[in-house]
């Protein structure tokens, strides 16, 4: 077994007003990790989509702090609590960052970690100490949760930045899951790195990346192990992926593994940023079972701006059809990401 990176082309067929013959090429890729089909349709790009210009204002309440639930000191008293066996204060404090529970929990597991007492921070203005603080956070309640269910083994720490990625409070903060019944996505991930590791003795994604290395087209950089890159056969808009090479779980990362995530993800914002694009998504699993082979992925994808009357990027292409369609070349992403890792801007 080994990872098919697989390309074709069609073109469209139309007459322009003036009779003459257009052509539009369009890009057809699978993803070689998830065998999903993603659709590149390049003539888009040349259409100005609206919303974009510039990076679109604050929302109306960027300074109402009064009502939010995650400043200070509303956080200490319009929070709920973690359970005593979890944490004996009830929440979990690392530097600035506060975690609590989620009182609309999604699984067995569902914890908010909110950043600092910062109520609204624009895309790519965050420090990397505020971000690693957070993650170091979410790793300790991730810790605690295995001790207290052993079984809790499907783990994945997200992020909705702004409400046009689903965010519902604009205080800025990630997500954090674990529980005994597997995601889509953690069953489809765990089988297959599972098969790609006793077919070849080899890691997947250390494979992808290897791959992706050696071809440079779409690789972007590096933050301490960190290696990114703008994925082949992308299911989202801009996406950009991050591995951790070998590292199959969250409990093996010290905390200069989660300052280097941090300084990725803030390069991929301050790039988000520079495309005028204020929201974005950020995924990462784990699978915490001592038999895991599947190493520490995190993905990264820009959301239609929080704008009013922009378009939405799922369309009826990606719900009927399935296929996600995108505007721009994985590999115009990297060249435009790479000056934000190389320390260039
Ligand atoms: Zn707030």
């Amino acid at each position: 077994m080994s990872l098919i990176f697989e390309k074709k082309r069609v073109k469209g067929r139309f007459l322009a007003s003036d009779n003459s013959l257009v052509e539009p090429e369009i890009e057809i890729r699978t993803n070689p990790i998830s065998l999903k089909q993603s659709r590149i349709a390049f003539s888009r790009m040349q259409q100005k989509e609206p919303g974009i210009d510039r990076l679109p204002d604050p929302p109306p309440d960027a300074l109402n702090r009064g009502t939010c639930p995650f400043c200070r000191p509303q956080i200490f008293n319009r929070t709920p609590r973690l359970i005593p066996a979890i944490a004996d204060e009830g929440y979990l404090q690392n530097g600035e960052s506060i975690l609590f529970p989620n009182m609309f929990p999604y699984g067995s597991f569902s914890a908010v970690s909110v950043f600092d007492d910062n109520h609204f921070v624009e895309i790519g203005n965050a420090d990397v100490k505020t971000y690693t603080d957070c993650f170091v956070n979410c790793s300790e309640y991730l810790k605690r949760v295995r001790t207290f269910d052993t079984d809790a083994v499907y783990m994945a720490i997200t992020q909705n930045f702004l409400p046009s990625s689903g965010g519902s409070l604009l205080h800025p903060h990630l997500q954090i899951q674990a529980d005994r019944i597997a995601s889509n996505n953690h069953r489809y991930l765990i089988k297959k790195s599972e098969e790609f590791h006793e077919t070849t003795g080899s890691y997947m994604f250390s494979a992808y990346l290897e791959h992706e290395r050696q071809d440079k087209t779409r690789y972007i950089g590096n933050t301490g192990p960190w290696e990114w890159m703008a994925s082949f056969a992308p299911e989202g808009f801009y996406e950009i992926w991050g591995i951790l090479p070998d590292i199959v779980s969250f409990q093996q990362f010290t905390r200069e593994d989660w300052l280097h995530l941090s300084e990725g993800v803030l390069n991929a914002q301050k790039f988000y940023r520079s495309l005028n694009r204020n929201s974005y998504n950020l995924g990462m699993l784990s699978y915490e079972a001592k038999e895991s082979v599947l190493e520490l992925r995190v993905v990264l994808v820009v959301r239609s701006n929080y704008a009013a009357w922009t378009r939405n990027d799922h369309t009826g292409f990606e719900i009927a059809l399935g296929d996600m369609t995108t505007f721009s070349a994985p590999e115009d992403t990297a060249e435009l990401a790479r000056p934000f890792w190389n320390g260039e801007i």
